[in-house]
């Protein structure tokens, strides 16, 4: 098998990091998670939010993502946030983005390696997503971008955010 490059082929395997791409109430959630992280003195960069099928198939070619084509941002429901200075190589900063993102009802993917029975059996510090892992399948089962936003909405009403910001 060749070694799969480690930069993308095309512009079709690119990253996006467009917030319009994420499914609405995602997109509030994680503006708002932003505004918080900055008022803490925090510095987030908004690194991916939506996935081409391209570039998904690609990741998971590479070993960067175990979900391959099944990943919630290819259905625009997660994002990627890294430290705008200093990438990856902040722990602190994930350690901030953790907090706030399960304060704004989203899952981190950062401590998934903690419980082998609901969660992915990595890490992914940089990852926040709309629904908890167990509800992944319910939302890939979901054909439409307006069911799949009824389907995170409808669990986050139940996940309020912050009546103030952090
Ligand atoms: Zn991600």
């Amino acid at each position: 098998m060749a070694t799969p490059p480690r930069t993308a082929p095309d512009a079709r395997h690119a990253v996006q990091s467009d917030p319009k791409l994420l499914l609405p109430t995602l997109r509030i959630r994680v503006e708002a998670m932003i505004a918080a992280l900055r008022a803490e003195g925090q510095n987030p960069k908004l690194f991916e939010t939506g996935r081409s099928p391209e570039r998904a198939v690609w990741l998971g070619s590479t070993g960067k993502s175990r979900n391959g084509i099944g990943s919630l941002h290819c259905l625009g429901a997660a994002a990627d946030l890294v430290d705008a200075a200093h990438g990856w190589s902040n722990p602190a900063f994930f350690v901030a983005l953790g907090r706030v993102a399960q304060a704004y009802g989203l899952t981190w993917g950062g401590d998934w390696d903690s419980n082998p029975a609901t969660d992915q059996t990595f890490d992914d510090r940089p990852h926040v997503q709309a629904v908890p892992v167990p509800m992944q399948n319910g939302l890939r089962a979901c054909k439409t971008a307006e069911t799949r936003e009824r389907f995170i909405s409808d669990y986050l009403r139940a996940h309020p955010m912050p009546a103030v910001p952090l």
